[in-house]
Formats: structure tokens, sequence, C-alpha cells
């Protein structure tokens, strides 16, 4: 029998990328009952949102145009109707739900196998064509309860474009044409979900016709031919985080589920790795988390993609951990992205409304040495932007107080480490740290913004502010979203992805009271933030199901578990350090606000200042993040020459000349003749990540002399002869002799200061 698709199955295919759910979205309710497959036949609340957001767009449409609609009790306009409009023998200039299915076979799907379903167009517009004159044109609109169009909208309208265009072949109506730009009217920028009103964003069709042929003839075929059947599925699957929104996660998961023992659960289970992977682990066999576990190898395996080898060692520590049900340290040595030392930790939690792309709910703790000191919960009642903006200014004012108090007392305690008080930002995921920045940026208009919380931009930038220098530096950076540490540092047994519940509950137990347990309702699968549907049913349907206060308690929860977690990286960061180990490695100074420049108001001078210092203190932050990463990732991503043999050493004048064996895998290392920031070190981190030894291990690498072609195994360095001779290069060669050198890139800036100062020169004259 044939199979037969719409324009949802496109859209799923654009969505998820899913071979599985294409396939089993071919198949007949019936059939898939039969296998049986489990399929989750409720209806999606956003579904329904974006039904009720159709509704009034098109009741509203109607009131300022003329809209031809289904008769009464239908969901779909009939044949006779739909030909009327189509051949312009209708007065009306839009046509709802216009069932565009050709009777015959559509051309682009032949030899498929595959015939047409329904394809309901949510709006069709008939004007006078402005490319072709006497012409008419049709324009294919979709309606969408989202803020933001995505591909994945459009290939649907594409695809309708195709449709229509079968059936105006078949009707023979040659003086109409499908207009190339399509259109989905979505949510207005300054609206709300509950609005009757619509933003229209057109694009351009043919792209994504392009992309709808190539799938129809390349892919759609091969996946219909699948073997599904009793006992048998043939089809490709990769369980990841989108798949909470696919009605047939049930049945997917009962392959990584609890259920199975770990080492036979599907190698899906494993958190962080992709379609591409997991197509290329199952050509090498790789099928399970115990078969990954101990593939060993595996980065050198033929065949595999560059990325797929570059992370193959993290990939193993990932399901050797879920094997074994323990934790176990990744290959990382520390992270610049966390401090040893937090006074005040100033814990936030962001959740954001996808449909209304709004902030739900913000959260606010400060703890210091363990007690908490303030709390601050709020849970937005709509998507209005004042209830965004009261969320906003009530939470996070409570944040910029307790740092105002924090600054005031570091600046009275001038400099006396013990009495000042080092102050943290901390998020769980570092979406949440993206979402707060864009809620602040569509506020800045906002008096209470712009002026009581001007150090909050600074902060937390919008992505179209110069940021503020000193806070994208070392000794400032303001925050850090705990998932990045944790996923750099640990190797978890967690199924599918780092979430603060699986997390919490990896780290201390599924029943501890520390680790984050929410109530059922609160529960998903792989994300610990608000889910959609919650959010939506709060701001359709009120406190029916769930109360402001439930979602108040979930939040605490959360932070509750991120503050423990929190602890507990600390602690295990002073355990290696007594070990000489230390994991966490930002040196940050005690907590001052800084204020180079008001980015609200800067002008020309102000922005090339900030760029200028900008460049600095990022450029510092990004080489110790590098530095920080293992020796063998480093010469990987051909930022370091690692394992270099010391072959010999010449001293002439002023300089010694050096020369080392390179092993075969550090011969493609990026560093070249003259470039400027290169240490040799012996890769110890306690020299490697300190910028203030970095002038001790300064050195150049030589170009080839006329005589001698550059030889890939042979790299000759020269360094000033007082740094050869200097105490601490000295004491390194004693102890490290000839074997394992490593040449990297730090980072030096000797311009930043004299370019600051004649800035702030220019800048004084023009104040003059
Ligand atoms: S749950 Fe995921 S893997 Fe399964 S069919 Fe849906 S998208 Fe595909």
């Amino acid at each position: 029998m044939g199979k037969g698709f719409s324009a949802s199955t496109i859209k799923s295919w654009f969505q998820y990328r899913c071979e599985r759910k294409v396939r089993y979205e071919l198949s007949s309710d019936v059939e898939l009952a039969a296998i049986p497959i489990v399929k989750d036949v409720r209806e999606k609340p956003w579904a329904i949102l974006g039904n009720q957001f159709e509704e009034r767009v098109v009741r509203r449409l109607s009131h300022e145009s003329s809209v031809l609609k289904p008769s009464f009790g239908d969901d779909a306009l009939s044949e006779v109707l739909t030909g009327a409009f189509l051949r312009g023998k209708r007065p009306e200039a839009y046509a709802a739900q216009m069932n565009l299915r050709p009777s015959g076979p559509a051309s682009f799907l032949e030899g498929t196998g595959l015939y047409l379903n329904r394809n309901l167009a949510d709006l069709i517009r008939r004007s006078p064509s402005a490319t072709y004159p006497g012409r008419t044109e049709l324009t294919i609109i979709d309606v969408k309860a989202t803020r933001r169009a995505t591909a994945f909208h459009k290939t649907q309208v594409a695809f309708y474009a195709r449709v229509l265009q079968a059936l105006l072949q078949e009707m023979k109506v040659s003086d109409t044409s499908i207009s190339r730009t399509g259109e989905i009217w979505r949510i207005k920028d300054d609206g709300s979900a509950s609005s009757d009103e619509w933003q229209v964003e057109a694009f351009a069709l043919d792209p994504y016709i392009r992309l709808v042929d190539d799938f129809c003839a390349n892919h759609l075929p091969e996946i219909a031919a699948k073997q599904v059947g009793v006992g048998v599925d043939r089809t490709f699957f990769h369980v990841y985080f989108k798949c909470e929104q696919c009605s047939f996660l049930e049945h997917c998961r009962s392959a990584i589920d609890d259920h199975n023992s770990p080492s036979t659960r599907d190698v899906s289970a494993v958190a962080g790795l992709t379609h591409e992977a997991k197509r290329s682990l199952q050509r090498l066999g790789v099928t399970s988390v115990g078969n990954l576990a101990t593939a060993k190898g595996l980065a050198q395996a033929p065949g595999i993609s560059w990325s797929l080898s570059r992370r193959a060692g993290l990939l193993i520590n990932r399901a050797a951990s879920l094997a074994s049900g323990s934790i176990l340290r990744t290959e990382e040595q520390n992270t610049y992205l966390m401090p040893p030392r937090i006074d005040a930790a100033l814990i936030i939690s962001v959740d954001h409304d996808p449909v209304d792309d709004r902030i739900a709910a913000l959260g606010y703790r400060r703890i210091d040495h363990g007690v908490i000191q303030n709390e601050v919960i709020k849970v937005a009642r709509s998507g209005d932007t004042r209830d965004e903006i009261a969320a906003i200014v009530d939470v996070l004012a409570a944040l910029i107080a307790d740092l105002t108090a924090i600054d005031t007392h570091n600046e009275a305690v001038d400099g006396d480490d013990d009495r000042s008080v080092y102050a943290h930002i901390l998020f769980y995921e570092p979406s949440e740290v993206l979402n707060l920045q864009t809620a602040i940026g569509r506020h800045l208009e906002d008096e209470r913004i712009r002026t009581g919380l001007l150090h909050l931009v600074r902060l937390f930038p919008p992505d179209d502010l110069v940021p503020e220098p000193e806070f994208r530096g070392v000794h400032h950076l303001p925050a850090t979203a705990m998932r990045t540490v944790i996923e750099q540092l640990w190797a978890l047994p967690v199924t599918v992805a780092y979430d603060l519940r699986q997390v919490s509950q990896a780290v201390f137990g599924r029943d501890d009271p520390r680790a984050y347990k929410p109530t059922p309702q609160f529960e998903r699968p792989f994300s610990s933030l608000l889910s959609i549907d919650i959010v939506r049913d709060l701001r359709e349907n009120g406190e029916v199901r769930t109360t402001f206060d439930d979602v108040r308690n979930d939040v605490a929860d959360r932070l509750s578990a991120l503050q423990a977690l929190t602890n507990w990286t600390l602690e295990q960061n002073r355990q290696a350090t007594t070990k000489g180990k230390a994991l966490l490695r930002l040196s940050k100074r005690p907590f001052r606000f800084q204020a180079t420049f008001d980015p609200l108001n800067a002008v020309d001078l102000d922005v090339l200042l900030a760029c200028e210092l900008l460049e600095n203190r990022a450029g510092m932050l990004d080489a110790l993040i590098n530095l920080a990463r293992p020796a063998q990732r480093r010469r990987d991503s051909g930022k370091c020459f690692a394992n270099l043999y010391f072959r010999d050493a010449q001293k002439k004048g002023g300089k010694v000349f050096i020369q080392f064996d390179v092993p075969i895998e550090s011969q493609s290392a990026e560093l070249n003749a003259g470039e400027f920031g290169l240490i040799l070190t012996d890769d110890d981190p306690d020299n490697r990540l300190n910028p203030a030894l970095w002038p001790a291990f300064t050195c150049r690498i030589r170009p080839p002399s006329n005589s001698s072609l550059a030889q890939p195994g042979n790299l000759r360095l020269e360094m000033p002869r007082t740094i050869f001779e200097g105490p601490l290069f000295q004491s390194v060669l004693q102890r490290n002799a000839r074997n394992n050198w490593f040449v990297d890139k730090a980072f030096f800036d000797v311009n930043t200061d004299r370019a600051a100062r004649f800035l702030s020169y220019l800048a004084a004259g023009e104040n003059r």
C-alpha cells in the first residue's frame, strides 16, 4: 500500500532531522498500533495555542479584509470554492484552510510510490502580480504562534508552494502564478500570544523550495522504504534534547531508559552524541553504551569525522561513567571558567517562554559562606512586556543592591584580602544567561533599567551593545554557567543531557535532599527548566492545574540544587588543590563594579577605548581558557607543539637557538615563524596558566634558513639569553631534561595601555 504524507511530515524532517519520525508519520495510527509503536496522541498545548492564535488572526483579518472561509462545520474549504478562488471567480482577497491536494499524482513525487494527504494552507492571498502586469499572484501564508519564524516553518510554506503549483497545473489555470515570496504571520514583537495582532515575516521561497525538492527526491523514498513491522524496525533514530516534543518519545526512550542495564542501553543515551556521530559509530558496530565505553582507539578509527575523532575521548569517558554508574574525571585538568574562592554566591535562575519569547520566571538567591542572605523569586503573570520588566526589576534590583553593598565594603577594606568579599554569579544553563541578556536588551528604553539597573546592563550586555571590557577579563569575569564547568571536569552517569535534575541526582544520589527532585508535573526528560506545557497552561488557563506558588517552589528547589552543586565543586577543588592539582583556576579579584564607560550613552571615543580594552581583556581570557585545555586537545586544534624532544641549544650573542624534534602528531600545528606571544614550557599548569610567569618562558619560532627547506619534524626556536639562563627556565630545564617540551600561544599585549592613554587624552580634550 502506498504511503501518504503532508506538509507536517516535511516540517518534522527539517525540525528533527529524524528518519524514524518521518517513517512513522508515513504509517497510519492503526499500522503503528499493530507493531506496537506507542504514539502520544494528546494534543500538545502549543498546538492548541497555535490553532487559537490562527483563529484570532483570521477573525481579525475578516474584519479588515475579505476572507473566503470553510462552511460552518467544515475544517477545509470545499473543492468548488477552492476552484473558484484559484480561477479568480471569487471576490475575496484571502482564502483560509484551502486543501491544496491535486486529485492526480503530483509530478514532483513521480517514482517515489508516495501520495499526498490533505494539505491545508492557513491563508492564500490573491493579488495583481507586481512582476507580471495583467497576471494574478497567489501568496502562501502560514500563521504561527511564535515570535521567530524558523527554517522548518519556511520549508512547510515552500512545500505548499510545490503542491499548489501541481494543483494549478491540474486545473489548467495559466494566468496565475505563485509569489516567490512566502509569508509567516507571527506574534508581534511587542504583542503577546493571546492577542489577535500579527507581524508579517516575508522570505524568499526559492532556497526553501530547493531544500524540499532535495528531500522529496533524495531522502523521502529511501526513508519510506525502511522496513517497520512486528519485531522489525530498520529506521535510524537518535534520542536527543529535541525529542521531548515528539509524540514517539515514549517508544524511543525505551531503548535508553532504566529498564535496560546501563551497558545494553542504546548509544543515544550518551550525552553530547550527535546524529552524525551515532551513524559513524553504527558503521563501526558501536551500538550500545557498553560498546562505546570500551571503544579504545576510536579516535584513530578509519573513516570517522574529525569532530568525532576530537570528541572520542570525552564520549568514551561519558559512556564508561554511564555503564559503571560512577562519577569519572574527564581529561581536562582544570577550568578557567570558575574561581576557587566564592565568599558570596549569587545564584540566578531564568525560565523562558519560547512562545511569547519572554521571561517566564526569575529567581535570585545570595548565599554568604553557606548562609542564605537574600532570596527573591518572581513568576511573570503573563507574556506582556510590563510583566517581564516587573520581574526583571524586582528580582535583579536585589542582585544589584547586594553587589552595591559588596562593592562598598570592598572599597572600604582597601585591598585587605582576608576581609574582602569575593562575589560570583552562578547560573546553571548557559542558555539562561543568553535569555537574560536578550530580555535586558528588550527594555533598554525603560527608565528603571537605563538608570537604576545600568550596572545590570554592564554585567549582562545585550548583543548590540559594546560590553564592559573589565567584565570580559580574568579579574572580573562576573558569572559562570555551572553546567559547562561540570561537563568540562566530570563524566557523570546521566542520560542524553547534563540537566540539573540528572546531574544533581548523579552527584548526590537520587533521594538526597540536596538533589533537585521535581514534582511530577515539573519533571522533564532532558531539561530542568520550566516546560512550555506549564508556562502555557498557566498563561492560558490560569491556576487550574499549576499555581504560581508551585512554580515559585520549583524555582527555589532548583536554586537549592545549584547552590549544593556549587559547594560540591568548590569542595572537589579544595581536595584536588591539596594534591597540587587545582581544578578551578579563574583568579578573580574581590568584586568591584566596573564602569569604563556608559554603554547606553557612549560617544565614538568611548567605544574606541572600550574596544581597545576589550581586545586586551578578552584576548587574555581566551588565551588562558585555551591553555587550560589538555595538551592533546591543544595540539589537535593546531594551537600547540606538544611532546617535543630537546635536541640541542647553541648560544650566540644575546640569543640562544634551540632545536627540537617534532612528533608526527604535532607536525600540523598552526604556530608560525615570527609569531608573537609564544611560550616554551614543560606543560606544568603552574607555569602555563600564570600570565605573570609567561615572560620567563617567551620564545619565537625561527624561519627556515635560505639553505634549508622547512622540515616538519624539526622545530627551531630562539630565546633571549637572559630568559634561557634565568632561574625559572633553568629550573624547568634541570627537571625536564630532553623529553616533553611544549610550545603554546600565550598572550602579550604591549599596545593597549598606550592606546588607552592616548584615547583618554583625546576624550579629555573633547570635554575641555
Ligand atoms: S523521539 Fe526522537 S528519535 Fe524518536 S522518533 Fe521522535 S525525534 Fe525520532
